[in-house]
């Protein structure tokens, strides 16, 4: 049995909305009450139709957000009330790949600009290497270095989620949380950045938690699958497990939607 690098324990957050101003406040429980653990080197897949709760809780993971109930362990260390200061530390070791490079790659900056600015911010290497380094990330994930000089927009949507996934090892993380990678691109380059994240995790000795909507990639890429529905795990194990024997209805639904 390997050890595992990731826990959460009962993890909970709940939004308060009001639709409008004569509208009652509702509560949306986003993510109610989910444990589950991530092995070191495994790729747990996390899915579940859209509004389930997925991005929640790769957020409360980061602390991006923070969580109403439960606790989150990583490599044994409680990091649920972990101060902001230290949190800034372990973002080197928990990184996270999101589905728009839209939202995340400043368009103003170069692709070598954006490629170095997590070396800068986490003092990964001296100044006189960045350079050198910043080569290296760029031919790792499939691009080159005459690359750097150009802006986001210059590159398709497979290669802009090429210098996300830079960004992401470039800290020379443990683990990363992959938040829809591919949900975006066209299908034909889907296969492509799979197959990147599969190699880069050989490589970098890696750990995923790999969330998606759509059960072909999960099932391409994930060890075990975590199938989330309102808010709640409603079944988690072994892939093969899961998609030959589902036992709850809304993976049977999941797993018919797919054939
Ligand atoms: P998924 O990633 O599975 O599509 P999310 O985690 O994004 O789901 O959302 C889960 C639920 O929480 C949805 O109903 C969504 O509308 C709601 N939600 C997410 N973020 C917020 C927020 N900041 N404020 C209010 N509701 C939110
Ligand atoms: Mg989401």
């Amino acid at each position: 049995m390997s050890a595992t690098l990731l826990k959460v324990e009962n993890l909970s957050k709940h939004f308060i909305v009001k639709k409008s101003v004569f509208s009652p406040k509702t509560i949306i429980k986003a993510v109610d009450d989910v444990t589950f653990d991530v092995k070191k080197g495994e790729t747990l897949g996390l899915i579940g139709e859209s509004g389930s709760g997925k991005s929640t809780t790769g957020n409360l993971i980061l602390k991006l957000l923070n969580n109403d109930n439960g606790r989150v362990f990583f490599d044994d260390i409680d990091i649920t009330d972990i101060e902001e200061r230290k949190m800034r530390v372990m973002r080197k070791d928990i990184q996270i790949v999101f589905q728009h490079t839209h939202g995340t790659l400043d368009p103003k900056m170069t692709i070598g600009e954006l490629v170095l600015e997590p070396l800068k911010i986490h003092n990964i290497v001296s100044s006189y290497e960045q350079d050198k380094e910043v080569t290296r990330l760029l031919e790792m994930v499939g691009l080159l270095a005459s690359d750097k000089d150009k802006f986001p927009h210059q590159l398709s949507g497979g290669q802009r989620q090429r210098v996300g996934i830079a960004r992401a090892i470039a800290t020379r993380p443990k683990f990363i949380v992959c938040d829809e990678p591919v949900s975006a691109l066209d299908v034909s380059v889907q296969g492509q950045i799979l197959n990147l994240l599969l190699s880069l995790k050989k490589e970098l000795d890696l750990t995923y938690l790999f969330i998606s909507h759509d059960l072909k990639v999960i099932k391409y890429i994930c060890d075990r699958i975590a199938v989330m529905y309102r808010g709640k795990i409603v079944e988690i194990g072994k892939t093969n497990e899961i998609v030959n024997l589902p036992k709850h209805e809304y993976t049977k639904k999941l797993i018919d939607a797919m054939i």
